[in-house]
């Protein structure tokens, strides 16, 4: 097979490490759930009634694998850490049923989806769409890829963000409005869920916003812990 000549080098695939593994985890697309612990919704100023899960996505090269320095983005004075599960798809489908879904999850990884909520909150107010404050460059520091079939799958859990050592971000995974099983079901009736595809699964209460110099450590009970410095 002739693989087609391109005119320019691609951009490199974006990939995650894996704990135990010398292969790393392609990533195709982030999907992210808006609003998924009732107390996080409430510190929107929004009601955490049951309605159906929201998403948005970020680029898969919004990736920062390992966390470690990160930019200060260009564009807001307002960048707020939200820390959150990530749910590792490899086997793709769609109208997965949820009893079935954990059999599309990999692993499972500790991401933090950072958020210019100045222009989040902006776009929202206007009815526009979120991109400029969910999706820009490097707004997905992420951990390595637990694979389930060591952790097992995760339902409860602590889930925490500390920054410069005072907790910010504290929460349990049983709190999810929806959960993982749940989202993977009424995800993959809209789209085509994709191996490499990842999740994050939404955010608890205490998001705030961060400063350069600021040192963010969060984790989720049974996955390693990621590491920022906002730079
Ligand atoms: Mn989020």
């Amino acid at each position: 097979m002739n693989a087609p000549s391109l005119l320019f080098e691609p951009q490199p695939q974006p990939c995650v490490p894996v704990v135990g593994q010398d292969k790393r985890f392609p990533v195709h697309r982030i999907y992210c759930v808006g609003r998924n612990y009732a107390a996080h919704a409430r510190e929107m100023g929004k009601d955490p009634e049951r309605e159906p899960p929201f998403f948005f996505l970020k680029p898969a090269d919004a990736i920062v694998p390992g966390g470690g320095k990160l930019p200060y983005p260009p564009g807001t004075a307002n960048l707020h850490h939200e820390i959150e599960l990530v749910v590792a798809i490899h086997r793709g489908g769609r109208d997965v049923a949820a009893d079935k879904a954990l059999d599309h999850v990999y692993g499972y990884a500790v991401g933090l989806d950072m958020t210019r909520r100045d222009l989040q909150l902006a776009a929202r107010d206007l009815g526009r769409p979120w991109d400029f404050g969910k999706g820009f460059d490097q707004s997905a520091p992420i951990s390595a890829v637990h694979p389930a079939a060591k952790t097992g799958h995760l339902s409860k859990g602590r889930i925490w963000l500390e920054v410069n050592g005072r907790i910010r971000q504290q929460g349990d995974l049983a709190e999810l409005i929806w959960s993982v099983p749940e989202t993977i079901a009424f995800l993959s009736r809209y789209y085509l869920l994709q191996p490499g595809d990842l999740i994050f699964t939404g955010t608890p209460a205490g998001v705030g916003a961060v400063v350069r110099g600021d040192r963010l450590r969060g984790g989720v009970e049974g996955l390693d812990e990621l590491a920022v410095e906002i730079v």
